[in-house]
């Protein structure tokens, strides 16, 4: 019942989105699972990831 309830516990997560820190259980198998509904807060993310990164690249090559 222990290891059965720390089992679980381990799987519940945080969804890392923007403003969101939904809790949600994660049942996939190999624990992948990021998102609270893998659309909104997943795509959110990572299209605001995506510009910084072309931001930080174009500033990188200002200074160069
Ligand atoms: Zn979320």
């Amino acid at each position: 019942m222990q290891v059965l309830l720390s089992e679980e516990l381990h799987r519940v997560k945080e969804c890392p989105g923007d403003g969101c820190g939904w809790l949600f259980f994660d049942r996939s198998r190999n624990q992948s699972r990021r998102w609270c509904n893998g659309q909104d807060c997943g795509n959110r993310v990572r299209v605001r990831q995506h510009y910084q990164r072309h931001r930080i690249s174009k500033k990188g090559e200002d200074n160069a």
